[in-house]
């Protein structure tokens, strides 16, 4: 596409992450010097705009926005238009809706200046002790057991630290998958960055398993894992049986059931319950 003298500019802005304070300047005289703002979700960015008194026009750009809206949101910017692009909370792009129009921008010629600010990911890895030189950010792992598992199998011998969002109904999920797959590396849990109750949890993978179970995983988290050290072999593949055969090769060769759960429990990186309760199946024959 021709680009005319008289083009705009998207302009990227990233937004706080839970503090409204983490603003930049910058960011308050974009937003409202714009002709237009593009939003995650309006609802939210209209709270932040009247925090600070900003009445720009909003419009909606999220990951289900037809390519129809994208191409009209390139040809206000095309047209000469300042368009602000944020998402609900941190850096758009990140995890967020973003690349799609960015890339059309690029792609159409137009101007795009990034509005640099905060990011969930770059606040957890600095707060994590891990090393922060080289890292690995993996986004949101896939949700079902499988793939995930997968995923991390995939990650096994990565040596940069590495990084992931997560939902809090999958912190513990993940925490064991991390421990059975990657093994007992250090890690650091972060919680609520910025806000109220934020918290990071450091340790091994087992202690801070141990201290989510005790303690429940609420509000918004970040996973940073120690990277593979090198030439470290790989952590022991999951062994080829399964927990409850585990226990009964051990019961077999004469452990009480007791122990051989608690055993299996804790070689495993698994809830106790969770052994108990295939144990308890395998003997009925599921
Ligand atoms: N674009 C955002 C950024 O730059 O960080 C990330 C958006 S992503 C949809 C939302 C995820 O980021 C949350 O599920 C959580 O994993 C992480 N996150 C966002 N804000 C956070 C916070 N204040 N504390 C911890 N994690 C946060």
């Amino acid at each position: 596409m021709a680009v005319s003298s008289e083009s705009g500019t998207l302009f990227v802005v990233a937004t706080p992450i839970g503090n409204l304070e983490d603003i930049t300047l910058r960011a308050l005289r974009v937003l409202k010097e714009a002709d237009l703002i593009a939003a995650e979700d309006t609802r939210v960015t209209r709270k932040l705009l009247a925090h600070f008194d900003i009445h720009t026009p909003l419009t909606s750009y999220h990951q289900h926005t037809e390519a129809r809206k994208v191409e009209w949101i390139v040809e206000q910017v095309a047209e000469g238009r300042r368009v602000a692009l944020v998402s609900d909370a941190g850096t758009p792009g990140i995890s967020d809706p973003g690349d799609e129009l960015i890339t059309a921008c690029i792609e159409a010629g137009l101007d795009v200046v990034v509005i640099p600010g905060p990011s969930a990911v770059i606040a957890t890895l600095v707060a994590s002790g891990l090393p922060a030189r080289r890292f690995a950010f993996e986004g949101f792992l896939p949700r079902a057991a499988g793939e995930r598992r997968a995923r991390l199998e995939a990650l096994r011998a990565e040596e940069r630290t590495l990084l992931f969002y997560e939902a809090p109904s999958r912190v513990l999920a993940t925490l064991e998958a991390i421990c059975q797959v990657l093994g007992d590396r250090r890690v650091a849990v972060a919680r609520e960055m910025t806000k109220r109750f934020e918290e990071v949890v450091r340790g091994r993978a087992s202690e801070v398993l141990e201290h989510f179970r005790e303690h429940p995983p609420q509000g918004e988290f970040v996973l940073v894992v120690g990277g593979a050290t090198p030439g470290e072999a790989p952590p022991p593949a999951e062994p080829a049986v399964s927990p409850e055969e585990d226990v009964a090769e051990r019961v077999a060769a004469g452990m009480s059931e007791r122990d051989a759960i608690r055993a299996v429990a804790t070689e495993r990186h698994l809830p106790r319950r969770e052994v108990y309760a295939a144990w308890l199946q395998h003997k009925r024959g599921g």
